[in-house]
């Protein structure tokens, strides 16, 4: 019985390749340092599965940035922009097309499906010149021979990659990407070609586009692309890896049915009903099924029993010698090695999994079956799998009744949006387009230090308390004296947004080293929900209260929303998602009373996340924004008429769940609109009806540049075009944390100065 891994981490268990990329990026190591650190991480990692056993092992699953943005150099095809003339694509442009350069912006990222994971998206057109540029694949699969192990080669799939670029600049909208099929499969032969001549028997294709809802032109060009491909791929096995959901029965009888591929691998994790498909289409007969059952997204030590269980079943389809034990997508979305965590105690880390250990679940399943189960190593994953079900530290009995109740209710306010506004604008009096910002101000290096020295107890309580009290006042200060009219506490005691809350409520764990790539050098550390969720103590009234005593304005109680919490956590796999998000929203629901009875008028929650947890499948959407949207609603479903709750969004394309932000029923909502205000204002133009306050963001926050106040008048009249002025705040696109106070303050100016302007300009219009 056969093992494999879909792909693996390419950060290193430390960090390693981070620090080498941002050395190399600042001019203080060079090219060669930065190739060895990374063939290092290469070998140890191809060793590592080797050891583990691993017999279908990836290779080119490395990347210096993203393994998009490989493919776009494999392909050869860079944006005229920057000035590439052709031959072997070196680090120069490479990385000037992940980062831009001193005269040229960089392409444009994206979110990898459902992942926190970012690509560069590629950008194509009729006058794109396709040319074999990058023999990456190639030169991984000959530096892991020469290491002595035989790998898989990997590779994005030509359609995927089709269907996840977009159209160059200046090329029409409606431009049929897959058209450029017929230039890109040449590239894809030559480099079939060179790897059967390193000695590569195996291929694997990743077409995770395939569990997405594709019509009929799209299926097709599967067909198309491997059947083109099928002579160059003669005497190879080739696999074709999906991932993150179930694949649809459409698209699993047009891949099955292609005679050039011997092997498809499916995500039996997220894809639940993948096995149904398996079991009730037939599967074809003489090819390999690569079963995803250890996942990959989390970090759960596997329940072996159960994925037995499955193996075993699927093992009577397709036959012993043709069922191969893998991971349900790369690990690359998993923390790297639990070996790192110093800090977890040892019940805790019985019941855990990163990438290294993942890798040794996937040889000890496949033993198992075929015969050589390591009995030990079972019984004790069969201990740690029953002390985590009745572990006390995972369930709080007050808490699940708790959640239970809410069963039946839809929590919403008593009283209308419309009603509540105008009792809220008779407490807090604020002119027409009143003026805030999103919470967080600048995090200057002295915060920083001030918050790592108390929390390596080098600083006493009161000290600390001291300087984060003299920040908030500085803040408080410049907001009055800018002269904005809803205030906020600038955030100095806050590191992230969701570890600040996870750190104080029960059930979340944190890593030291649990690190995700996010996108470039870039990783996150996910905290990590392992039990029913409660909030021991208020979190924020103490700092809320204290910002509020600086000023007669009204300060805004600032917290983070139940679905973000959960989206941006490693979350439980033992209950649905739902009711941990449930468990969230009353934790927060508590501090919203609190906030409200410590005199607090305007509560903040912040819902960033949101979108992103939308399931890639249209079927499956209803169902998720219909629990994240209620959840967002306990929160706050019983606070007075006259508190006005706000929440803020990250992101302006909510067009297609315009009826869901509408349905969370916020008195105000603050949206990221900068960068794109046609788009999100012609939700508004369409006719779609909107009454609650709402907020889209006046300038970009994500550039030092300053916008004008001429500039910030034009867009606040371009709003006001399609929204009520009456409704209409104005605010920056998101917190400022990560600017410097030489450009908030200018820029926080010219903000005050527009609305002042367009305030006179209504007055005088009536
Ligand atoms: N209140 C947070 C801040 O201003 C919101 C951050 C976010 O939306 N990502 O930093
Ligand atoms: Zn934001």
């Amino acid at each position: 019985m056969a093992s494999h891994v879909v792909g693996y981490p390419r950060m290193g268990p430390k960090r390693e390749l981070k620090f080498a990329l941002e050395s190399f990026w600042d001019g203080k190591s060079s090219a060669e340092d930065l190739q060895k650190v990374a063939a290092d991480l290469r070998s140890s990692i191809w060793k590592q599965m080797a050891d583990a056993g691993i017999k279908y092992i990836p290779s080119n699953t490395f990347s210096y940035y993203d393994q998009v943005l490989d493919t776009t150099a494999m392909l050869g095809a860079v944006p005229d922009r920057y000035s590439w003339t052709g031959g072997e694509i070196g680090f120069d442009t490479y990385f000037s097309m992940a980062r831009g350069n001193a005269s040229v912006p960089a392409m444009e990222m994206t979110k990898w499906f459902d992942t926190n994971y970012h690509f560069i998206v590629p950008e194509l057109g009729p006058d794109t010149k396709f040319a074999y540029s990058s023999h990456k694949a190639v030169s991984e699969y000959r530096e892991a021979k020469a290491l002595g192990i035989d790998t898989i080669p990997v590779l994005i799939g030509p359609v995927t990659y089709l269907l996840l670029s977009k159209p160059a600049k200046g090329v029409e909208k409606s431009f049929s990407l897959l058209s450029l099929l017929g230039n890109i499969l040449p590239i894809y032969k030559e480099v079939i070609a060179e790897l059967k001549e390193a000695g590569a028997s195996w291929i694997q294709f990743d077409e995770p586009t395939l569990v997405l809802d594709l019509d009929s032109y799209q299926l097709e060009a599967f067909t198309k692309a491997y059947t083109e491909l099928e002579s160059s791929l003669s005497g190879l096995n080739v696999l074709i890896e999906t991932y993150f959901a179930d694949i649809p029965a459409e698209a699993y009888k047009i891949i099955t049915a292609l005679s050039s591929i011997s092997a498809f691998g499916f995500d039996l994790v997220r894809g639940t009903k993948t096995l149904d498909v398996i079991k009730s289409a037939s599967f074809p007969a003489g090819k390999y099924l690569f079963a995803g059952v250890v996942d990959g997204r989390n970090i759960w030590a596997n329940d072996l029993a159960a994925s037995l269980g499955t193996l075993e079943a699927l093992e009577t389809i397709v036959g012993k010698d043709k069922l191969v034990v893998s991971t349900s997508c790369s690990l690359m979305h998993t923390a790297v090695d639990l070996v790192n965590e110093t800090k977890l105690d040892s019940e805790l880390k019985s019941w855990l999994a990163f990438a290294a250990q993942k890798v040794v679940e996937v040889n000890a399943l496949a033993k198992a079956l075929a015969g050589q189960k390591d009995e030990a190593f079972f019984s004790a994953n069969a201990a740690a799998q029953a002390s985590r079900k009745s572990s006390p530290r995972v369930t709080n009995e007050e808490v699940q009744k708790a959640a239970a109740a809410l069963k039946g209710s839809d929590h919403r306010r008593a009283t209308n949006v419309s009603a509540r506004l105008d009792a809220q604008q008779k407490k807090l009096n604020l002119p027409i387009l009143p003026t805030t910002t999103i919470g967080s101000f600048p995090q200057t290096v002295e915060l920083r230090r001030v918050r790592r020295e108390y929390k390596a107890n080098k600083i006493s309580e009161e000290e600390y308390v001291n300087a984060i009290k003299e920040e908030i006042n500085k803040v408080v200060k410049l907001q009055e004296e800018l002269d904005i009219d809803v205030l906020v506490h600038g955030e100095p005691e806050r590191n992230d947004m969701v570890e600040y809350f996870g750190e104080q409520l029960s059930g979340f764990a944190f890593t030291v080293n649990g690190w995700v790539q996010s996108y470039g050098s870039r990783c996150v550390k996910p905290p990590i929900i392992y039990g029913d969720v409660s909030r021991p103590k208020a979190m924020t009234v103490f700092w809320s209260s204290a910002a509020q005593s600086m000023t007669a304005r009204p300060m805004k109680g600032m917290l983070t929303g139940p679905v973000t919490i959960l989206n941006w956590s490693f979350v439980r796999n033992d209950q649905p998602r739902f009711e941990t998000c449930y468990q969230i929203a009353l934790a927060i629901k508590k501090e919203v009373e609190d906030l409200e009875a410590a005199g607090i008028q305007v509560i903040q929650i912040d819902e960033a996340a949101l979108r992103e947890g939308l399931p890639l499948r249209k079927s499956e959407q209803a169902f998720y924004l219909d629990w994240a949207v209620h959840s967002f609603r306990i929160t706050n479903c019983g606070v007075q008429d006259t508190t006005q709750i706000h929440t803020h969004m990250c992101y302006s394309n909510f067009n297609d769940i315009i009826h869901s932000i509408i349905d969370m029923d916020a008195d105000v909502i603050t949206i990221e609109n900068s960068r794109s205000d046609e788009k999100l204002l012609s939700v508004f133009r369409e006719g779609v009806k909107y009454g609650a306050g709402i907020g889209p963001g006046v300038y970009d926050i994500h550039s030092p540049r300053i916008p004008s106040a001429e500039e910030i008048a034009d867009r606040i009249n371009k709003m006001l075009a399609v929204l009520e002025s009456n409704i209409l705040w104005v605010n920056p696109d998101c917190g400022l944390k990560t600017r410097k106070y030489a450009e908030v303050k200018p820029a926080l100016t010219n903000m005050v100065a527009a609305t002042k302007l367009l305030r006179t300009q209504l007055a005088s219009a009536k």
